[in-house]
């Protein structure tokens, strides 16, 4: 395997956090990792804060597959965050071990109307911008499937599957299944609209397609990630699995579902 040592770290310059990123970048100078200025440059990518910062770290450095994504997280770990600021020891030696174990995380990819393409490591969100309620048609590959109606509906990865999935009751996915889930926000059901009710889950092989119906000029807010994506006019949105995937760090007891059963149970 490729030696990684360009290391880049994301984060966000204020107290105490830079002191430590400090302490850091020179303790990884000291074993060896040349700290790049450029993004581009680097092989790792050291995202430090939250998972909130580990997802803006992806997206900033453009979801790229030849890197290695490390969150460590400034207070605690985390869902993406497998190491702690106060020990970046621990994370330098999982670094500098000559055969780290990789895992890879499945993203999502988003086309809007056909040309824009998008893509989220968490989920994408639709939801109404206005107090009434937004309509659309949804499709699983050429199959009219449902006309949803109400406040939104979500779109989630496996690692997202434990977010903003988890509180509109949908399941929590093992990332090793290559699949994404969607998940409604209050739906409206009734004698006139019917929607399935439940969370249902899409393999790699499926396109899901939203037809946003556009009766009046109420747009709805697409969210990507932690990010809104700047896009008035929408009618058409198009959900796969990206081929792309996330490269983090595998340790030893701290698998997926050690991180579930640390945070929720
Ligand atoms: P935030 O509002 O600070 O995040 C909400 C919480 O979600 C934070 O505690 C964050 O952890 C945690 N989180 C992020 N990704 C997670 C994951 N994959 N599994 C479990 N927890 C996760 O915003 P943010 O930190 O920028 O994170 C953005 C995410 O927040 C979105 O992608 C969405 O999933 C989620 N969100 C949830 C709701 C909801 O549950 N009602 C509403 C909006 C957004 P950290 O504190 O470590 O950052
Ligand atoms: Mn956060």
């Amino acid at each position: 395997m490729e030696e990684r040592k360009h290391l880049y770290v994301f984060y966000k310059e204020e107290e105490p956090v830079s002191s430590k990123v400090e302490n850091m970048k020179s303790l990884a100078a000291q074993q060896g990792f040349t700290l790049v200025e450029d993004h581009k440059e680097a092989n790792i990518i050291a995202s430090v804060g939250g998972d909130g910062a580990f997802l803006q770290a992806v997206r900033k450095t453009g979801f790229r597959e030849d890197c290695l994504y490390v969150g460590v997280g400034a207070q605690d770990i985390g869902f993406y965050c497998d190491f702690q600021l106060d020990d970046v020891g621990g994370m330098l030696q999982a670094m500098n071990s000559a055969q780290i174990e990789v895992r890879k995380y499945p993203t999502l990819e988003i086309t809007v109307d056909g040309h824009s393409s998008f893509h989220c490591l968490n989920e994408c969100s639709i939801r109404s911008s206005i107090i009434k309620t937004f309509v659309m048609d949804v499709f699983i590959d050429d199959l009219y499937f449902e006309t949803f109606r109400g406040d939104g509906m979500l779109v989630s990865t496996p690692t997202g599957s434990t977010a903003y999935n988890k509180s509109v009751n949908g399941s929590v996915l093992d990332p090793m299944l290559a699949c994404y889930q969607v998940s409604e926000m209050a739906s409206l059901n009734n004698n006139q609209y019917r929607t399935l009710g439940s969370s249902f889950v899409l393999s790699s092989e499926r396109q899901l397609t939203f037809k946003i119906l556009q009766d009046n000029s109420h747009y709805p807010i697409i969210g990507i990630d932690n990010e809104a994506l700047s896009i008035q006019h929408c009618e058409n949105l198009q959900f796969k699995l990206s081929s792309k995937k996330i490269k983090t760090v595998k340790l030893k007891d701290n698998s997926f579902w050690h991180k579930v059963r640390r945070s929720f149970l």
